[in-house]
């Protein structure tokens, strides 16, 4: 009998909604259940709490498809990215952005300032130079766009010249989701996510994982989080996965948005410069009269938010240098903004007011 031809390729709007479900059997739950389990029937796949849980597995089953390879999810974004950070070995040499998230890049001079490695921090943006930092190196971390700087990084290039270099590359995919950029496909090892943000999306949860389509790869990180205990809770899975199915449009409209302020924002006097990649719901926009500017603008609105973290349906914003641990090469008063997915009207009325109060 010939081979089953092969199913089409589902597109990610549909997989965000299908993937991840019970059997379509009669008197099967449309969604897979909260299990709450420290410990399974022995003899099975599951065995003991750390190890497995079918609620965990229904959102990987579904970030996994998103992205091209097989996911584990873990308790926070930070777990997963310390996770990668342990798999080289002693005095081995990482490359990172110089704007990376903050937690990676504190995680990493820890690492560093205990002799455990070395790291060499790059303009992600200038291609060349990442391409020879990576020689030597074991790990090479990407981050794209970068935070709160927005960067863009040639993936593929730096990819390529990772793997002659024998690299591990990494990319964190926080901000750009896998709907908007899919490094597996453009030469990565591993996708890093803080699912905290835009997967989950309602600002309810904190949640990490991994991708890859390594199955070595896979085989290590599962057996370290099962030994670290790092494990992601029930809850946290199923409302990540409840989030997810929403993905696509929260995605969209936060695009829509964030691209309709843009041009509003780069034509305000109080504004003397608007950083935007050109894609997602991420925009950081620099006072003209600094740091007393921004502060006063993030206390001035009403709909938008003064809080960290971001990808929530809600818009926030946040003086990022209020941060002591931000990097210096970041301007005192950029404000990221994180566009939700309200009215783009009511969300440009209230900037406004808050930004005409601060111009003069
Ligand atoms: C928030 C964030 C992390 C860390 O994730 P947590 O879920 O907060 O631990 C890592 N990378 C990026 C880009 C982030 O925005």
């Amino acid at each position: 009998m010939p081979d089953e031809p092969d199913e089409p390729g589902l597109t990610p709007a549909t997989v965000a909604v299908t993937a991840g479900r019970p059997p379509h059997d009669p008197d099967q739950p449309l969604n897979v259940p909260i299990t709450m389990a420290s410990t399974y029937v022995g003899g099975g796949d599951l065995e003991y709490g750390r190890y497995a849980n079918p609620s965990w597995a229904a959102f990987e089953d579904t970030l996994g498809q998103l992205e091209g390879g097989r996911c584990l999810a873990f308790s926070t974004g930070m777990a997963a990215v310390l996770t990668v950070f342990d798999l080289v070995g002693l005095g081995a040499k990482v490359v990172i952005p110089e704007h990376a998230y903050q937690g990676s890049l504190v995680a990493l001079a820890d690492l560093e300032s205990r002799g455990r490695l070395t790291s060499v921090l790059v303009d992600i943006e200038d291609t060349d130079a990442v391409v020879a930092a990576c020689e030597d190196a074991a790990l090479v971390w990407i981050e794209s766009p970068t935070n709160p700087a927005l960067e863009v990084a040639d993936i593929e290039t730096i990819a390529r010249a990772a793997h002659e270099a024998g690299a591990v590359v990494v990319v964190d995919n926080t901000f750009a989701t896998p709907l908007l950029q899919q490094p597996i496909d453009l030469g990565a090892d591993i996708v890093v996510h803080s699912a905290t943000k835009y997967l989950a999306g309602h600002s309810d949860v904190l949640l990490g994982a991994l991708v890859t389509a390594d199955d070595e790869l896979f085989a290590v990180l599962k057996g370290r989080r099962s030994l670290a205990g790092n494990t992601p809770g029930t809850l946290e899975t199923w409302l990540a996965l409840r989030g997810m199915r929403t993905l696509h449009l929260r995605v969209e409209r936060a695009q829509a948005n964030a691209q309709t302020l843009v041009p509003l924002l780069r034509e305000h006097p109080a504004v003397a410069e608007v950083r935007y990649p050109g894609f997602g719901g991420i925009v950081a926009i620099v006072l003209a009269k600094g740091e007393l500017a921004a502060d006063l603008l993030v206390r001035k609105t009403r709909l938008w938010v003064h809080a960290t973290s971001l990808g929530g349906v809600e818009s926030t914003f946040e003086r990022r240098r209020r941060w002591k641990t931000e990097s210096p090469t970041i301007p005192v008063g950029l404000v990221r903004m994180s566009v939700g997915i309200e009215d783009v009207g009511d969300l440009w009325a209230d900037l406004v007011r808050a930004l005409d109060g601060v111009v003069g």
